[in-house]
């Protein structure tokens, strides 16, 4: 680390707030992909985030954002304008809003000549500014750019972090370097958060079901966020601090609302944190021994999308959208999705044919047609235990259309497709 120790200043990181730097952001030629990601890190540590905020390549603006923050908060990181050109200014900005002034580090020169050494090509004049330096400023190093970030200490305890815009260069700078080094600091409200995934209830039903006390508590903090593949139910919690003066740790805060939530909602929850309907199928694929084959229509392959990382999905084969081909040319699949004994539907033919190709005891087949403001979906699973004339189906009508209509319709194909197989034989869960 090139640059002073840090602060001794002890300062506790609690509020922060997030700088987008680059006219782009302000013209709507790039959307900010930064911010909300750092808010998710920051959230996850218990830093509340008073504002995310986007600024064009304007020094005067940039200095104000900085001195404002830099007043208010115990933390600002910027991203973006860290380049080599003299649209870059987020140096100079900070740099005058501390009042200090940059000069070239002789160790960052060094480290950039040797970079454009390795590229065989002298470094542009212009580069030499992403060597420089403040006096309180640590630098970050950056392991896919050119633009070290830099790490300012106030000397009130407050820090600011400046980081490059790409998305890529930043991540490992901000995951790896930056975050270990704030929570050495002491970061965040000590507070416990999780997340159960939900699906097939809607969010007002959500909250009818838990009560609206539950959701205008102070601690825990309980929220719905609806994705397009989960209904989050996010639980979080500091340390509660009980009349007597004894305190409940913010664990057991958010474990009691947890089996609660579970209580109620009992059949919907079926994921936790991070997880995906990918991870989910996975889990119930490995629990029941199988392997399984997908064929799908009309959906633009959006469930191949979903499953692609199970290791248990052997074949998986996409189709436009109408017929299934493996049924038959020029079977409508979507229309009958069940048939009958004698003449079982494309749907179920299709769902067999693929898994007899692939050689599995596991085979969804499913059709995805638009209609207005709906996507419909269905689709018709063989499982080994099912008997025929009784296999599984799904017939659903989704108020979504377009790209976000299939992708809906693929997770209501994976969702089904994880009931059955965890139901296995017995029917039950
Ligand atoms: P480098 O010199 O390594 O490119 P930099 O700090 O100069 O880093 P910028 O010049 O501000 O970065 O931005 C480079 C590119 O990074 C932009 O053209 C844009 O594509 C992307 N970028 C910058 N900020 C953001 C952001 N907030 N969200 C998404 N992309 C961004
Ligand atoms: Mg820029």
């Amino acid at each position: 680390m090139t640059g002073p120790a840090p602060s001794a200043t002890a300062r506790r990181i609690l509020t922060a707030e997030l700088l987008a730097v680059g006219s782009e952001l302000t013209t709507g030629e790039t959307r900010d992909a930064n911010g909300g990601e750092l808010a998710a890190s920051l959230a996850a540590a218990g830093v509340a985030v008073r504002r995310i905020v986007a600024l064009p390549d304007r020094l005067d603006l940039v200095v104000a954002a900085f001195l404002e923050a830099l007043a208010e908060v115990d933390l600002v990181v910027s991203t973006g304008g860290l380049g080599p050109t003299p649209d870059d200014l987020t140096r100079e900005a900070l740099a005058a809003a501390v009042g200090e002034v940059p000069t070239v580090d002789p160790g960052l020169e060094d480290w950039l000549r040797a970079m454009f050494a390795r590229r065989g090509i002298p470094l542009p004049a212009v580069n030499l500014k992403q060597a420089w330096r403040i006096p309180s400023a640590a630098s970050i190093p950056n392991e896919n750019g050119t633009a070290p970030g830099w790490w300012v200490d106030r000397p009130d305890g407050r820090i600011a972090v400046l980081l490059p815009g790409p998305p890529r260069e930043l991540r490992p700078m901000w995951t790896e370097w930056a975050m270990p080094r704030l929570r050495e600091r002491g970061i965040g409200d000590g507070r416990v958060v999780r997340v159960l995934r939900t699906y097939g209830i809607g969010e007002s039903s959500v909250v009818e079901t838990l009560g609206e006390a539950m959701f205008r508590a102070a601690n825990p903090v309980v929220a719905t966020y609806a994705r397009a593949d989960w209904l989050d139910v996010r639980i979080s919690a500091v340390d509660e601090v009980e009349p007597g003066g004894r305190t409940r740790p913010a664990a057991d805060v958010v474990a009691a609302a947890e089996s609660r939530i579970r209580e109620v909602l009992a059949g919907y929850v079926r994921a936790e944190g991070e997880a995906t309907w990918g991870d989910v199928v996975g889990a119930v694929a490995t629990a029941q021994g199988v392997t399984f084959a997908t064929t799908e229509a009309g959906s633009g392959g959006a469930l191949a999308g979903l499953l692609s990382d199970v290791p248990q999905l052997v074949e998986a084969v996409i189709h436009p959208a109408g017929a299934v081909p493996d049924a038959g040319a020029g079977q409508d699949a979507i229309a009958d999705p069940g048939g009958t004994d004698a003449a079982p539907s494309p749907l179920i033919a299709a769902a067999r044919e693929v898994a007899r190709r692939a050689g599995v005891p596991v085979g969804l087949a499913v059709a995805v047609r638009a209609d207005g403001p709906h996507t419909l979906v269905r689709a018709a699973l063989i499982v080994p235990w099912a008997v025929a004339g009784e296999e599984p189906l799904l017939d659903l009508r989704l108020f979504a259309h377009g790209s976000h209509g299939r992708l809906r319709a693929a997770v209501a194909a994976a969702a089904f497709l994880a009931e059955i197989l965890q139901r296995g034989p017995s029917g039950t869960p």
